[in-house]
């Protein structure tokens, strides 16, 4: 029976290596399904950040593309 590794959303590495090293099991992960705090962390960064970058009111194509027509005019 094979199993596939597991592998980490952030660093990419397989999460079955890191947890034998820490706990010795899977199940016990409280990372998951990070290898480590410091990948979840920056997940949640990245969602952060995410969420945080969005520079006032959404782009809106059509009021866009008639100020074009307005200069092309
Ligand atoms: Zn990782």
């Amino acid at each position: 029976m094979t199993t596939k590794p597991k592998l980490c959303p952030i660093c990419r590495k397989p999460r079955d290596h890191a947890l034998k090293q820490r706990s010795g099991s899977a199940e016990q992960n409280p990372f998951h399904p990070f290898c480590s705090p410091r990948c979840k962390d920056r997940d949640l960064a990245r969602w952060l950040s995410d969420s945080y970058a969005v520079p006032g009111p959404p782009a809106d194509p059509e009021a866009f593309a008639s100020e074009q027509w307005r200069e092309q005019d």
